[in-house]
């Protein structure tokens, strides 16, 4: 072996995730790829974070990987917070959300103290993390940006902080163009994330994350090349910075049934719940279930819950729907009834809290999503084939429909209009029949060819993370390259 082979070997990485679940599950996947390929891997976080993928991290090292996790102690006294509440999820109390972002802040110091003493060659963080590229800087390594979004809903972003185009629009529900993107895309006010429509708080915060991207070494994103490669182009050139899309990241980190069945809250299902969900789905046709699921972060208020259900019910398709609580009060009797009546008549499947979300998508019965577009979810469901009825809520998912929708033509929206915080129910109720003709429309293909384009998309996807593939190439370029910055630091023998 060559010293430079040597060396390569002996790249060591840092990967500091968020605290929520869908920043975090998308950047481990990363971690783990890395992994993969040689890299040294520590990533850091809180116990209770840990909890959301330590399974797939000891399934690695026990294939003899170089990946581990540094748990830190998030500091719940210091903030008045109870133990365990140091994520940004569905059940995190609103009234906690500050403390949580304070405890955050007081961990920053031990945080860099960890990148000084693990002497890594470089640092991967996700973009809530803006001071790390300062602290990268101070140890003269590479820090890179995780973004947890598209490069269209990125650019889009990026077109609206540029040109303001919401301001000429003549009411809330307007339509206008965004300008200077590789398409024609129309949106309104109503749809625009909060800080872009008005500046805010998140806005400096939004500022600030990209000042800190335009001085990394560059960004990661869980895309792949044909998936919007003039987004992805675009954005490298109105940025002018480097930037890898390395996915799917969860079709190419989760290569088994156990890596798929570990990940996130799996430990929280039981055995037997698993099974009941995977013999009912393999007792259907194949395309013939809907999967509705809003992810890791949304809840709906009572009214909205009977929209989906009775939506679902008069739709006549079979369908596995992940639904949450809330908190008691009539809406859990009725979903309970409503449980009931389609267990009975074996049309429906409810699964309460985390769905096997991989393991259910790739399974043959599925025909479609019901999706909010969480990125993730987008991506998850590209690489299965699917077409999808979307429904954007918050964040950047008006963005990815428009991805979904307008560009690659394989979805049909149930008609949102309004964007509202992820923790918040928002006023808007999509009215059952909204719903239920998304669903026929996509069930039935639409024009005809939906199913086939995702059919094709679902091949490219599974061609990027192969040896030639564009995942594939950026990966092993940019660990190049990171190999070469190591070397050019190491003393002349
Ligand atoms: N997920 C899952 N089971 C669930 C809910 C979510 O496995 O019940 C996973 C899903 O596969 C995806 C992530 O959690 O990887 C959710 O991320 P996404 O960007 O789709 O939505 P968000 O949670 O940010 O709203």
């Amino acid at each position: 072996m060559s010293v430079a082979m040597e060396k390569q070997g002996e790249l060591k990485s840092i990967f500091l995730p968020f605290l929520s679940t869908s920043h975090i599950i998308p950047l481990v996947d990363m971690a783990r790829l890395f992994a993969l390929h040689g890299v040294d891997v520590t990533i850091i976080t809180t116990e209770q974070n840990a909890t959301v993928f330590q399974k797939s991290i000891d399934l690695d090292f026990s294939r003899g990987r170089p990946i581990r996790t540094h748990v830190v102690k998030f500091p719940a006294a210091k903030v008045g917070l109870p133990v365990g509440i140091e994520a940004f999820n569905v059940d995190t109390p609103r009234e906690m959300i500050p403390r949580i972002y304070t405890g955050l802040a007081i961990l920053q110091q031990e945080f860099e103290k960890l990148f000084h003493d693990l002497e890594p060659d470089f640092i991967v963080t996700d973009m809530f993390h803006p001071w790390s590229v300062d602290a990268a800087a101070k140890l003269g390594i590479p820090r890179i940006m995780f973004h947890g979004a598209s490069y269209l809903a990125r650019s889009a972003a990026h077109s609206v902080e540029q040109y303001a185009p919401h301001l000429e629009a003549k009411s809330d529900s307007d339509k206008f163009v965004l300008p200077g993107l590789p398409d024609t895309l129309e949106m309104t006010r109503l749809q625009l994330p909060d800080w872009l429509r008005s500046p805010n708080q998140y806005t400096e915060l939004m500022r600030t994350i990209k000042e800190s991207e335009k001085r990394s070494y560059g960004s990661l994103f869980n895309s792949f090349y044909d998936l919007e490669s003039a987004y992805y182009e675009h954005y490298k050139s109105v940025m002018g910075t480097k930037s890898w899309g390395i996915g799917p990241v969860s079709l190419w980190a989760n290569q088994d049934a156990e890596d798929k069945a570990a990940r996130g809250y799996a430990e929280e299902e039981e055995e037997e719940e698993e099974e009941g969900w995977l013999k009912w789905l393999n007792s259907k046709a194949e395309s013939s279930v809907l999967y509705v699921s809003f992810g890791s972060m949304n809840k709906f208020p009572y009214s909205q819950l009977v929209e989906i259900a009775r939506a679902l019910e008069d739709s006549g398709h079979d369908f596995i729907w992940v639904v949450r609580k809330n908190d008691g009060g009539e809406g859990d009797n009725f979903l309970e009834e409503f449980e009931k009546r389609v267990k009975e008549s074996n049309k429906g499947y409810l699964i309460w809290g985390w769905a096997p979300q991989l393991l259910i998508l790739e399974n043959p019965a599925i025909g479609g999503l019901v999706t909010h577009c969480g990125w993730n979810t987008v991506v998850e469901s590209v690489n299965a084939g699917l077409p999808m009825a979307t429904w954007p809520l918050f964040a950047e998912h008006f963005f990815n429909e428009k991805l979904v929708v307008d560009v690659l033509k394989i979805g049909v929206p149930v008609g949102a209009k309004e964007w509202r915080n992820w923790n918040e129910f928002g006023s808007e109720v999509v009215k059952r029949e909204e719903i239920g003709n998304a669903i026929a429309l996509m069930m039935s293909e639409g024009d005809g060819e939906m199913r086939k384009r995702a059919k094709a998309l679902s091949d490219a996807a599974k061609s990027a993370i192969k040896v030639g593939g564009s995942s594939h190439n950026n990966m092993n370029e940019l660990i190049r390259e990171l190999n070469e910055i190591k070397l050019s630091k190491a003393p002349n023998p």
